[in-house]
């Protein structure tokens, strides 16, 4: 047996109004004026100055503004290192990622591929990257995904939706201020939000928790009841967003040391066919999971009630024959991931038709 000797990031803030280091903390990290900094923000930040006004933009530095309306893809990857490539006269000092999930994804994938010959397809997998990222730094602006600690950046490419999972792909910097994350919608702040519940749910009912998991996984779960079932007035409670930072975080390394279940390889599924995006897709499969994780799910329905939270009905329900087959080819593929949700001997009860019976409910 050989134990995962696992990257962690090496330094980060925390703290509320933290954004305000970031100059601060970059400009040691300055390799020449011919090699800028640049910065990839969600594009739902452009007209917000409160946020931009306190980047500072010397020499050639840039901010890239992106639509997060789709997950990131490995050709939007390449694009955006040729963009970069073509627009720098050197390469740059490093990749600031502003924005949720699908920024933090992109900003690690484009650090990798500066360094990198090829596309990124070509390093969808496990410890595929050959040589170090340039220096990256992630600045969560919703809290879940954990993006912000993994060891990977998940892309759709031509044939797979698969992280870039490398010893390289962490980030080298991460601010957390939560301040950042107040103006959330409602409903996106419960699907991010759950995202990170399931993920610990998930991790603490797989065979291959262990302690290391657990530990993360206990803090994170907590975390969640009291965020998602306490009672805080609402979500700018200052402390309940502090919370759900570190709830993200919490669950991010527990996942690192074993792995997601059901309802992250029954999502994917839905991701690559029809385009549902992460948390809501998450939350759409995990509502009827109740035989796999009961009290979790139990748990879930409750939360979903607090928060008048509506999930959309029957998304499947117009699919084809071929379309359910791209689906459970999908989930299936997924081989670690039912391992761990059911066991070695998973092939035995998760056939295509207990999957299609599932994804006819959706
Ligand atoms: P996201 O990044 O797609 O953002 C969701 C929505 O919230 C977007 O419309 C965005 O514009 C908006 N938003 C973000 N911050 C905001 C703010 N402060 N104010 C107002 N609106 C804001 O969603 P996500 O759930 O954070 O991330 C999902 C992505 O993360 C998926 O692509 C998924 O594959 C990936 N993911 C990665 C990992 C990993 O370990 N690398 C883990 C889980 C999920
Ligand atoms: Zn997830």
């Amino acid at each position: 047996m050989s134990y995962k000797n696992f990257p962690m990031v090496p330094r980060v803030v925390f703290g509320r109004g933290s954004f305000n280091q970031l100059n601060e903390i970059l400009a040691p990290k300055r390799l020449s004026v011919n090699a800028p900094f640049i910065f990839l923000v969600d594009d739902v930040f452009k007209n917000n100055t409160e946020l931009t006004s306190r980047i500072s933009l010397y020499y050639d530095d840039k901010i890239i503004f992106i639509s997060t309306k789709e997950e990131p893809k490995t050709t939007q990857v390449d694009e955006l290192v040729e963009e970069i490539i073509l627009n720098t006269k050197e390469r740059p000092s490093g990749i600031i990622g502003i924005g949720g999930g699908s920024i933090l994804d992109l900003a690690k994938a484009v650090s990798i591929m500066l360094s990198n010959e090829g596309e990124a397809k070509d390093y969808q997998g496990w410890d595929l990257v050959k040589n170090p990222a340039i220096y990256h730094v992630g600045i969560p602006t919703i809290s879940g995904t954990g993006a912000e600690v993994s060891r990977t950046t998940v892309l759709t490419g031509p044939e797979k939706k698969l992280g870039i999972n490398s010893d390289f792909t962490p980030f080298d910097q991460v601010i957390l201020d939560s301040e950042l994350t107040k103006g959330v919608p409602k409903d996106q702040w419960f699907y991010t939000g759950m995202d990170c519940y399931i993920h610990c749910i998930e991790s603490l009912n797989g065979s291959y928790l262990n302690s290391f998991s657990q530990s993360y996984g206990e803090k994170s779960l907590d975390l969640c009841k009291e965020i998602f079932l306490g009672d805080f007035a609402d979500l700018s409670d200052v402390e309940a967003q502090e919370k759900l930072m570190m709830a993200s975080w919490h669950g991010g390394m527990s996942i690192a040391y074993s792995q997601v279940g059901v309802a992250h390889a029954m999502s994917y599924g839905l991701s690559y066919l029809l385009g549902t995006k992460h948390g809501l897709g998450n939350c759409v499969v995990f509502d009827h999971l109740e035989e796999f994780y009961p009290e979790g799910v139990a748990l879930f329905k409750e939360m979903k009630i607090k928060h008048n939270i509506e999930l959309p009905q029957s998304i499947c329900a117009q699919l084809s024959n071929d379309e359910f087959d791209i689906m459970i080819d999908v989930a299936l593929s997924l081989e670690p991931l039912w391992e761990n949700a059911i066991g070695k001997n998973w092939q035995k009860t998760i056939t295509r038709e207990k999957l299609k019976g599932l994804y006819q409910k959706m």
